[in-house]
């Protein structure tokens, strides 16, 4: 059994949800490691099948122009923060999602986004600070 690529911003995604077994190819890599992910792409086209690794390296992303939340950043109050383009990208689009009510604030904290940490249902998701380690759940209502 391969370990799973490391998600800065996503601590567990096994946990999550966020990975079926499968025979199926990645359609970005074309091989068939026998993990994929199993949530939703936000593309143009439809991507049923991709593999974890091809969303942490960037490939998935830069291939389909895909994201896998449909989230914004926000405070302590969930009042949504601007951040750089760089900090979009490496959350949105580079870590692997979590099932979620839409759209979803993801908490920022010491000017970082904040790394997902579990879901305490019904409606926490919990994030940890990645510099003070201060942990915070932000409500995901449907
Ligand atoms: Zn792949
Ligand atoms: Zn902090």
């Amino acid at each position: 059994m391969t370990s799973l690529p490391h998600f800065p911003y996503h601590r567990d995604p096994e946990s999550s949800g966020s990975i079926r077994s499968s025979d199926a190819a990645c359609e970005c890599c074309g091989k068939a490691p026998g993990l994929l992910y199993d949530g939703v792409v936000y593309a143009e086209e439809s991507v049923q099948n991709l593999c974890p690794w091809c969303i942490a390296d960037g490939s998935a992303a830069d291939k389909f122009d895909a994201e896998f939340f449909d989230a914004y950043f926000c405070d302590d109050d969930q009042n949504e923060v601007k951040m750089p383009p760089e900090a979009y990208r490496e959350v949105f689009s580079r870590t692997i999602g979590f099932p979620t009510f839409n759209p979803i604030g993801w908490w920022v904290h010491c000017n970082q986004p904040a790394e997902y940490v579990t879901r305490n249902e019904p409606y926490e998701m919990v994030f940890e600070c990645r510099v003070c380690h201060q942990r915070h759940a932000i409500d995901d209502l449907d």
